[in-house]
């Protein structure tokens, strides 16, 4: 009986083994490496119109949140961040070129959500610290899509090899970092004040 058990388990590991060497076989047939690579272009160049429109919709919108704004370094903070935000979209522009295309925007959906989100919190929001806390929360989740975008495209450009584009990309994604540490900084103090 012992001897037929353990005869029984040695086949089943060879089963097992065989069916993991096909597997490989399967893996090692699929590559077709210039395709994966058009594709990561495609979507690289897909994306860039998304952040596009992004950026666009982000210089007509900071302006309204600036308005709405009451404490003095949230305002210094936004309208900082549009004179960089107008310079996002021109560092976008200059990536078409290197890539030889037209800059074209196609409507991001998710950055219309998270403005639409913005604009009801001042809505139901009377002026002040309550409504500056809600439009630095609006603004970090807006700058947190931002950081997640251009984490991916920098990745993608380095992948793709494209030196202007990925220079392009870094530079924006330290000013978006560096904008939503700021906005942390402001919400501590003026929830601190608040709360005093
Ligand atoms: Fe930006
Ligand atoms: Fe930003």
């Amino acid at each position: 009986m012992a001897t037929k058990s353990t005869t029984a388990k040695k086949t089943t590991t060879k089963t097992a083994a065989a069916k993991t060497t096909t597997a490989k076989t399967n893996a090692k047939k699929t590559p077709a490496k210039s395709d994966a690579a058009k594709e990561l272009k495609d979507l690289f160049e897909d994306s860039l119109k998304d952040i596009y429109w992004a950026e666009k919709a982000l210089v007509k919108a900071l302006p309204k949140m600036h308005k709405n704004a009451t404490d003095a370094k949230l305002k210094q903070a936004i309208s900082d961040h549009l004179d960089q935000t107008k310079n996002h979209v021109v560092r976008l522009e200059d990536c078409f070129k290197a890539l030889g295309k037209k800059a074209q925007a196609k409507k991001c959906d998710a950055m219309q959500g998270l403005l639409d989100e913005g604009e009801s919190i001042v809505e139901e929001t009377q002026p002040g610290s309550v409504r500056d806390a809600g439009i630095i929360a609006a603004s970090q989740k807006v700058e947190h899509y931002e950081i997640a975008t251009y984490g991916t495209l920098a990745a993608f450009a380095k992948v793709l090899k494209e030196k202007k584009c990925l220079k392009n990309l870094l530079e924006t994604l330290e000013e978006e970092k560096t904008c939503d540490e700021l906005l942390t900084s402001i919400a501590d103090t003026n929830l601190n004040s608040k709360a005093k």
